[in-house]
């Protein structure tokens, strides 16, 4: 429906009718135009890896590549940082970094609309709009590669190589938030289902809400994003920390983050549980219910806000 404008959470601002807009537009880029992306479609991958750059670089950041090889090809991870600004006597030491991110590469045989063009999409919409915040603490948006199988929770996915670095070097991270299938959001009855029936006792069965989900260990980081997420968001929420054994728990870049002992948290539609269109050739960007991603984008917006004062 063109124009359309008003969603079940309400009508947009004016704001979030040009984030609508942005996230729609970058969704196209990557599910409409450069299409299925990984190690199979190779050039496609590198398209997305160079549309995300440049997109970071026309906001006006700094970005790094973070490289490493697999099966003997360059893959990269693309990030973007804002330092902190520290007064008084926190100066003598960096900041603690908040990372904001989401895997650009797409399964095998799907353009990857939702999974995960959506948090790609929010990802960049997120860092244009702290391209010149002065934040306390340092921000690093981050597009992991090579997110899917047969990398997905091996020592070659993107976000463990990233976050292995980090631990090296030292990096005091407060929080990471994996931003993954964001976009798709439905009204019918028994539209949600759960990867086990005893959590569908305490959980909706209609799936029109967005979900934080982390490990037992993250718990306070996920109470924290959660809180300020209902304080200002315009969608439904629900928030779990669960054992990370439970499936689809850890099936994101946030496992990496925890292998690596930070904390970390999952924001998601809940995928495989919710969209019919999961790890499909039709996962399109004609699936995605655009107005209740963007109340999900721009509540995240005030989240990070919240969690930089801390
Ligand atoms: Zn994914």
């Amino acid at each position: 429906m063109p124009g359309k404008n008003v969603s079940k959470a309400g009508p947009l601002s004016p704001a979030e009718v040009v984030l609508r807009e942005e996230l729609r537009a970058d969704v196209q880029k990557l599910a409409g135009e450069i299409g299925e992306r990984n190690m199979w479609h190779y050039a496609a991958l590198n398209a997305a890896a160079d549309f995300i750059e440049d997109s970071f670089l026309q906001a006006g950041l700094r970005t790094r590549r973070d490289n490493y090889e697999t099966g003997g090809q360059p893959c990269h991870n693309i990030e973007a940082e804002i330092s902190g600004i520290q007064e008084g006597a926190a100066v003598s030491s960096p900041p603690p970094i908040i990372i904001i991110g989401a895997h650009y590469d797409s399964v095998f045989g799907s353009p990857g609309a939702n999974d995960n063009g959506t948090g790609v999409a929010a990802t960049l919409a997120l860092a244009r709009r702290f391209a010149r915040a002065k934040p306390k603490q340092t921000l690093r948006f981050v597009a992991f590669v090579n997110e899917e199988p047969p990398y997905f929770l091996s020592g070659e996915m993107g976000s463990q190589v990233y976050a292995s670095r980090c631990k090296e070097r030292g990096d005091k991270i407060s929080g990471m938030i994996s931003l993954e299938t964001i976009g798709y959001f439905s009204d019918a009855p028994h539209s949600q289902t759960y990867p086990s029936p005893g959590l569908g006792m305490f959980y909706p069965n209609v799936g029109n809400f967005i979900g934080f989900v982390s490990n037992v260990k993250s718990r306070v980081l996920l109470r924290r994003v959660v809180t300020s997420f209902r304080k200002h968001a315009k969608i439904p929420s629900e928030g779990a920390s669960l054992p990370a054994f439970i499936p689809g728990v850890s099936w994101s870049d946030q496992w990496a983050f925890w292998q690596n002992g930070y904390p970390a948290i999952m924001v998601t539609d809940t995928a495989p549980f919710r969209y019919p269109y999961y790890h499909s050739s039709n996962d399109t960007p004609d699936k995605l219910d655009y107005d209740s991603f963007t109340l999900v984008v721009s509540g995240m917006e005030k989240v990070i806000q919240d969690l930089d004062k801390l």
